[in-house]
């Protein structure tokens, strides 16, 4: 059961604002919501008075466009794939354009259409993953025609090292973002994720915030988010084995001395991550056990010979994700970050949110 808790995604939407000074607080829902689900996750956000939202693609937004208010900005972070200029345009999702390529194929859309098309144009400053390069920068600075029949409704790019707030080329990448946007004098600009709301300085208009919405830390040290998701599964068998006894695939777990061994509901397929086998935490009534053995495709074995009987039984709760283990210690444990275990969890369990949305029932009623 992944339990989301959509009041703490709206204080940490206001926490967020608190650090974000001036600028705009637009919310990344990319992912279905970085795996919590993309239409609660939005409508919580826009009562809490999101207004910009950005996805990844137009997939993604097309699930989103008839949640939003004919207000909103819904951003698509890939940009523009040949062949989608015109569902992208009839859509009304604004694409983040990362090339000349992708600009000229926008504005040969806003002719073909004869109307103005909005754009975000995104800048590489020293990422190199999306966004034109200082030349191409200075090519559409003098070739301004190339953005005729487009509104420039933001510039940006995206830091590489924002996690970490001691790191230098956060530095480089800010300068490099103000010379290269002086090109667009009067376009808002964005360049900060959740990694970047936390640095001590300012925010330009905008921030794009991901992970720190979803309880994740924004940056190393104590993470200042509230938690949004818990995670619980449950003990489907029990069995006492003898010393020597060997568990699960591969037979990679031996028990040293007589053992209890809890066979619970949630494995791999649910995104629980394999790299856990033999390595990570559950928690049950608050004492910590131990995985052990590999994690199989739809359940895991635990070590539970030091917790009281009274908490074993079939059926009994165990926690995953929750007060003694978070999301960013269960990366820690897996060699990932929480970005990762987030996005994996979610397609198999039930979720439950609290408290329950009805908008779209009201909605529709
Ligand atoms: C995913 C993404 C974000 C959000 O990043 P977080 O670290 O989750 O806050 C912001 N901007 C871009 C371009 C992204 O791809």
């Amino acid at each position: 059961m992944l339990s989301i808790d959509l009041d703490a995604l709206a204080e940490n939407y206001r926490t967020i604002q608190l650090h974000a000074g001036s600028a705009q607080v637009a919310a990344v829902v990319k992912a279905d919501g970085y795996g919590l689900g993309a239409i609660p996750v939005v409508q919580t956000l826009m009562d809490a008075g999101c207004r910009t939202f950005f996805v990844a693609f137009l997939g993604e937004a097309v699930a989103l466009k008839s949640v939003l208010r004919s207000s909103d900005t819904l951003f698509v972070l890939n940009g523009l794939l040949p062949g989608t200029e015109r569902d992208c345009a009839q859509l009304g999702a604004v694409p983040v354009l990362n090339s000349l390529d992708q600009v000229d194929r926008w504005t040969a859309m806003s002719r073909e259409l004869r109307r103005t098309l909005s754009a975000a144009l995104q800048i590489d400053t020293g990422m190199a993953r999306l966004g034109l390069s200082a030349e191409e920068v200075q090519t559409l600075a003098m070739q301004r025609s190339r953005l005729n029949g487009i509104e420039l409704k933001l510039v940006m790019s995206h830091l590489a090292c924002a996690d970490n707030s001691v790191e230098p080329f956060n530095e480089r990448q800010v300068e490099t973002f103000e010379a290269l946007t002086r090109a667009f004098p009067n376009v808002a600009r964005s360049l900060d994720n959740s990694g970047g709301v936390f640095l001590e300085r300012g925010h330009f208009d905008l921030v794009r915030a991901g992970i720190a919405l979803y309880g994740g830390a924004p940056r190393t040290g104590p993470n200042p988010m509230r938690p949004v998701v818990s995670l619980e599964a449950r003990i489907l068998q029990l069995r006492t084995v003898p010393a020597g006894a060997a568990v699960g695939y591969g037979l990679t777990h031996r028990c040293e001395q007589p053992s209890r061994i809890a066979t619970i509901s949630v494995g791999y397929a649910d995104g629980w991550p394999r790299h856990l086998s033999n390595r990570g935490s559950a928690y049950i009534g608050g004492v910590r056990v131990s995985i052990a053995g590999r994690v199989s495709m739809d359940s895991i074995t635990l070590d539970v010979t030091d917790v009281p009987d009274a908490l074993l039984y079939p059926g009994a709760p165990v926690e995953l994700i929750g007060s003694h283990q978070s999301i960013d210690d269960v990366a820690d444990d897996a060699g990932t970050i929480s970005y990762e275990i987030l996005t994996q969890l979610g397609h198999r369990y039930t979720r439950i949110y609290s408290p329950a949305r009805a908008t779209q029932l009201k909605r529709s009623a």
